[in-house]
């Protein structure tokens, strides 16, 4: 039963979750986004969910990662959420609160451009994932660039103030390359009941994205235990929920090559944080900054 389990979930390792914000795509309209944007050595199976997201299974691990680290994307012009699958994956806990997003820092001051710094600047925001090509190489100094997965739950940070080694603070700008709207009222994102902007009542047109998603607490793709089965890459666990966002200064764990950054001694290291090294960085085609999505 247990090697069942285990087999079973193998077939899944190399399948990320896919959430069109604001309107389930059809198929069909999914098939010809992907193959347009996704590159991909081999098309990926395509299962629809009942909690209305969609398992994507990739041939291979190394195409799930490229897709998962070279968004944003849009399916049908909306913006998607592509998530890893895993065993204990929660689609209403999790999927639309729980987001990867590429992050850029401006004109972030150069002696912050080691890994474990970045590590800990993309700390503020989340638990960042990795940096993109040209960030690492650091061979394009306008503005640092992170994937960091954000809780949306919390309130989205423009500005976050950096210590420098001689005790001076810099307040440095942030710039989400999508900035999701997320609804705490209705715990989904794609919009926001609490906020009643006058200049938005104006705009009689304006389009609102409201999932069609009910919650339902099925769980056809769960299985009893996980197999993380992912190569040289770690998958963030998130069972560690922040309780002060704002003020919490979260440990940073950096594996591989890097050393444990140490910004506090009463801090446990409590959340796992695979900003990977230099040497495994899943590149985006041409490291550039140009998402394939957005065009
Ligand atoms: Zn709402």
């Amino acid at each position: 039963m247990e090697n069942e389990i285990e087999i079973e979930s193998a077939k899944w390792a190399s399948s990320l979750i896919l959430y069109v914000i604001g309107e389930t795509p059809t198929i069909k309209d999914l098939n010809t986004d992907i193959a347009n944007q996704w590159k991909v050595s081999h098309p990926p199976e395509i299962f629809y969910h009942s909690e209305g997201y969609f398992v994507i299974r990739f041939k291979e691990m190394e195409d799930r990662n490229r897709v998962l680290y070279s968004g944003p994307y849009t399916i049908a012009n909306k913006p998607v959420i592509v998530k890893p699958w895993e065993m204990d994956f929660d689609f209403q806990k999790e999927a639309l609160r729980m987001v990867p997003i590429w992050i850029q820092f401006p004109n972030l001051p150069l002696n912050c451009w080691g890994m474990n710094s970045l590590s800990r600047i993309g700390s503020t925001l989340g638990t960042p994932l990795l940096a993109d090509e040209c960030t690492a190489s650091q061979t394009r100094l306008s503005y640092a660039r992170l994937l960091i997965e954000i809780d949306l739950t919390q309130p989205i940070k423009h500005n976050i103030v950096i210590e420098g080694s001689n005790g001076r603070t810099i307040n440095q700008k942030v710039v989400y390359e999508w900035e999701p709207i997320y609804c705490k009222r209705c715990t989904k994102a794609g919009h926001d009941c609490g906020v009643s902007k006058p200049v938005e009542r104006k705009k009689k047109a304006q389009e609102k994205w409201v999932p069609r998603v009910q919650a339902q607490p099925d769980s056809e793709l769960h299985h009893e235990k996980e197999a993380r089965k992912t190569n040289e890459w770690t998958i963030p666990r998130r069972t560690v929920a922040r309780e002060k966002p704002e003020t919490s200064n979260p440990a940073v764990v950096v594996m591989n090559t890097y050393e444990m950054l140490h910004m506090d001694p009463v801090i446990e290291p409590v959340i796992p944080n695979p900003l990977i090294d230099k040497g495994k960085l899943p590149m985006q085609e041409g490291g550039d900054l140009i998402p394939s999505g957005a065009g």
